[in-house]
């Protein structure tokens, strides 16, 4: 519960409005927002991306939280120069809670009023995983979840795709992370998952991929199950299968490729060579798939190539995959890193590296030049 008060509410009217804000449509929303702070303007190409941005226009005005404040404040024409981002965590956190509560309060009385003679159990939480992009890779059963909660706390790497079909009667919170700026912290996610499944809410944890795969589901999971909530685990499509599928890469092919390795190339103290791991993953006969590696890829491949694996091994890197907005990089080893820095490839953006790669259809440009750019459109 610590979350929904910690923070004092900024507007009793703004929490009287929340009933008719959960009434409207997702998409045929009526109230008009302006982002509370414009830093959009410069740092996003929003168009693009098929993917949530930590301030968009586009976000607020799915998520539907009523940012009363933004009415007053117009900011959206100019672009005044950027908050610190603590400041802007703590404002969306504080515009956001009289309606979490109100929500809180709306579901309370609900389930009280349809289980009063019954014993209160709490309600569900699904860790769903949202698989790399493509909505039609969600599963039915995802799809099944989705349809049916009450409120659901999206990643970043959900993507705008799958999160158009969620109820319009249904909450929206978004709880991403990228480097240097967190909506949430860990913690306020759990406390946020753990209040709402108090009062019987269908509480629905969406993550890009599978919520298990480099997707920190497990902390969740294991912070709710020690609080007695009991959570479902809705597998996704994890990027590298998703993205392998793609592009005709089969990750393990008999006689070429005997394992698969999935690495992350983030180090958990923000250093940039975490890649100890290096000596014993340059193996010719395993694929390497590395999440999270495009800052920490020059030093790997030369680490990879320093303990054995062959320069020319086929490589790819994969922006946004499986969206229409996909672009990707094929190219041996040893020019990898400089052809990533060259078509300035940005996250989420996967790794495949290993003699199956050679086996796409679309390697065979790869012969006649070092690299090759394939954007999808
Ligand atoms: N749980 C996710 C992984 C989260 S870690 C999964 O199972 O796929 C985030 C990293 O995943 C990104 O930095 C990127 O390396 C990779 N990733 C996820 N979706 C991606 C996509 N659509 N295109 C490229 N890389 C992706």
């Amino acid at each position: 519960m610590a979350l929904v008060t910690r923070i004092p509410s900024l507007s009793a009217s703004c929490s009287a409005s929340c009933s008719t804000a959960n009434n409207q449509s997702r998409k045929s929303n009526s109230f008009r927002f302006t982002p509370v702070f414009s830093i959009n303007c410069s740092l996003h190409s929003q168009e693009t991306s098929p993917f949530t941005e930590n301030h968009s226009v586009e976000r607020y005005e799915r998520d539907s939280w009523l940012y009363k404040y933004q009415l007053q404040n117009s900011l959206s024409s100019s672009c005044p120069v950027p908050p610190d981002l603590e400041s802007i965590r703590e404002y969306d956190i504080a515009l956001q809670l009289p309606e979490l509560k109100k929500l809180l309060e709306v579901l309370r009385e609900k389930r009280e009023s349809e289980n009063r003679a019954q014993r209160r159990c709490p309600g569900n939480v699904f860790l769903v995983g949202t698989g790399p992009g493509d909505p039609e890779l969600l599963t039915v059963k995802a799809l099944r979840v989705i349809k049916s909660a009450d409120l659901l706390l999206y990643d970043r790497l959900v993507s705008n795709d799958v999160l158009n079909l969620v109820c319009p009667s249904a909450r929206l919170l978004y709880v991403g992370k990228t480097a240097g700026y967190h909506s949430r912290t860990q913690e306020e996610i759990h406390e946020l998952l753990l209040s709402f499944a108090e009062v019987g809410a269908n509480v629905v944890r969406l993550k890009g991929g599978d919520p298990l795969v480099f997707g920190r589901g497990g902390e969740e999971m294991d912070f709710l199950q020690q609080q007695g909530i009991e959570v479902k685990v809705i597998p996704g499509i994890t990027a590298a299968s998703g993205i392998a599928a793609e592009l005709g890469i089969p990750l393990t092919q008999r006689g070429v490729a005997n394992s698969v390795r999935f690495l992350t190339g983030h180090s958990r103290n923000g250093g940039t060579d975490p890649l100890f791991v290096a000596e014993n993953a340059a193996d010719p006969d395993s694929t390497l798939v590395v999440y999270m590696g495009l800052s920490t890829l020059p030093s790997l491949a030369s680490k990879l190539m320093h303990h054995g694996l062959p320069q020319d091994t086929a490589a790819v890197a994969v922006e946004r995959g499986t969206t229409p907005q996909q672009r990707t990089v094929f190219a041996e080893l040893k020019d990898l890193a400089d052809e990533i820095a060259l078509n300035q490839l940005v996250s989420p953006t996967l790794i495949i590296i290993g003699r199956v790669v050679a086996l796409s259809p679309l390697w065979h440009h790869v012969k006649k030049e070092t690299s090759v750019l394939m954007e999808a459109n």
